[in-house]
């Protein structure tokens, strides 16, 4: 057998690694090292991103950065990693999944760094370790433009692709996201370490969670000064406010399991997603998902029955059953309040009040009954709010049954009598926004990516990460989607 060439040096790009979930410990974690790729290139660069994590790096002279984000080299500091979590699938209990593909680098300025289809790991179970060009395409844009929008996400710094085939319903070709974040540590975590009866790795686990993101729970009055329960009660609060983000926007996650839901209540794990086009709210976005489980209009109640799994996997720490019933029901306030503040401000008011409630459910039924594109018609509205006259075509044209529409402008028109129209539109502006990554968008940066074409990636980015400015000159990407929309059809293959 011929000897193996030197493994290369470790890169030193000059980052101060912090390796904490490394010193969790073999509990927790597997160490090694990602698998290279064969002859990687740049398919998207979020400069934002890495200026974010305090890399100044240009992709375009840093043929090493390539390779050391490709994972065919290492970074000086980095102590590469697999972590072991478990989780509930589509409602069943799924046993142990894990970082099946994700292996962490390590931790640099409080953001953890992790190469998303680095190659096979101990939990990659019957899976290839890899992601192909598309869904990674579409989780770097989607991790960004939910950062423009405001939306708490993992970020994504950059794709990477390589020619080497990936098999999944077809032959595809390789790439690799990293993605980063404060922590990736999901609700799956916590049931790993219950289902398996490890009750001091659940501690361990807790407190470092407490420890790095939540140091405020150690003294909070409102849990019985129970840093668990007050943890519980965190994470749920977060998580209602997500949601409730996401709904405003119509964002439809796809595949909201256990193992894809973040304790820092960030959007994770960007698979069979789509923001909207015509709104109906019981949209279901993930082919695979035939039982309509994650329909868009079922994503509150979905992160309810999450954050459920994850009330009783802190059981063991939390010992009171009540007291963790009762940080969980504070959803049943938090999300409803998030949710009418977030339409408030789409509708141009400073706060919510009661009398909006029966106008935004009106005007959510009629736009599900008109089949009115979500992004559009906000955006539509928020000019009409500034010009009646001249928006007033555009908002109508969207609608079929007009008389209902305009019935529905005057009772708003009423309710805004005591917003000055200017102060609202501008709020409104910078709450409902001209651009989304609609599927066909992502399937058009993807169909040339494949050409070796990466120019709709950096400029789709460029939008998205500003997606309340009007940049006239792509105009076009905030349209209608064409026909052949309705035709994408986006599974979890990934
Ligand atoms: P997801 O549906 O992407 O959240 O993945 C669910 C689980 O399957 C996680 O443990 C992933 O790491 C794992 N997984 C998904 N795709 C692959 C793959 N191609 N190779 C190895 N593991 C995978
Ligand atoms: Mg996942």
């Amino acid at each position: 057998m011929l000897p193996l060439p030197p493994a290369p040096a470790p890169l030193d790009l000059h980052l101060h690694f912090n390796n904490r979930f490394a010193r969790l410990g073999d509990a927790f974690c597997a160490p090694l090292a990602p698998t290279p790729l064969p002859a990687p290139y740049w398919v998207g660069f979020s400069a934002s991103a890495a200026r974010w994590a305090g890399l100044d790096a240009a992709p375009t002279d840093a043929p090493d950065l390539l390779h050391a984000l490709t994972g065919n080299r290492l970074i000086t500091g980095s102590e590469p990693l697999a972590s072991v979590y478990s989780g509930h699938q589509f409602g069943q209990w799924a046993g142990q999944l894990g970082d099946g593909r994700a292996i962490l680098l390590g931790e640099v300025n409080g953001l953890e760094l992790q190469l998303k289809g680095a190659g096979r790991t101990p939990f990659s179970r019957m899976g290839d370790g890899r992601a192909v060009l598309r869904s990674s395409i579409r989780e770097f844009l989607a991790s960004e433009a939910m950062h423009g929008l405001g939306i708490p996400t993992t970020r994504a710094l950059c794709v990477t692709g390589s020619d080497a085939p990936v098999r999944r319903e077809t032959l595809e070709t390789a790439a690799v996201v990293t993605r980063m974040a404060p922590s990736f540590i999901r609700f799956g975590h916590f049931e790993h370490f219950c289902h398996h009866a490890q009750p001091d790795a659940l501690k361990t686990l807790a407190d470092f969670v407490i420890d790095h993101y939540y140091p405020d729970c150690r003294n909070d009055a409102r849990w019985n000064a129970n840093p668990y329960v007050a943890l519980l009660a965190t994470v749920t609060e977060r998580t209602a406010h997500l949601v409730a983000q996401w709904q405003a926007v119509g964002f439809c996650h796809g595949v909201m399991n256990t193992d894809n839901m973040s304790m820092l209540g960030l959007t994770i794990d960007y698979g069979p997603f789509q923001f909207m086009d015509a709104y109906d709210p019981g949209h279901i976005c993930n082919h695979s998902d035939t039982s309509g489980r994650y329909a868009f209009y079922k994503q509150p109640n979905v992160a309810y029955w999450n954050l459920f799994c994850l009330g009783q996997a802190m059981l063991p720490l939390i010992h009171d059953q009540d007291h963790a019933i009762a940080a969980l029901e504070t959803f049943k306030d938090i999300y409803p309040a998030a949710f009418a503040a977030r339409m408030a401000a789409k509708l141009g008011f400073p706060e919510a009040q009661g009398a909006h409630k029966p106008v935004v459910e009106d005007i959510l039924a009629l736009l599900a009954a008109n089949k009115v594109d979500f992004t559009i018609f906000w955006r539509r509205l928020s000019h009409w709010v500034r010009d009646e006259a001249a928006a007033a075509d555009a908002v109508r044209d969207l609608f079929l049954d007009r008389a209902a529409l305009d019935a529905w402008l005057a009772r708003y028109a009423a309710l805004l009598t005591h917003t000055p129209r200017a102060q609202a539109a501008q709020r409104m502006l910078a709450t409902n926004p001209k651009y989304v990554l609609r599927n066909h968008l992502g399937e058009q940066a993807i169909h040339a990516a494949r050409q070796k074409d990466f120019s709709m990636v950096a400029d789709l980015l460029k939008v998205l990460e500003t997606p309340y400015d009007e940049h006239p000159a792509l105009d076009r990407w905030a349209d209608f989607p064409p026909d052949w929309a309705a035709q994408i059809s986006i599974s979890c293959s990934s």
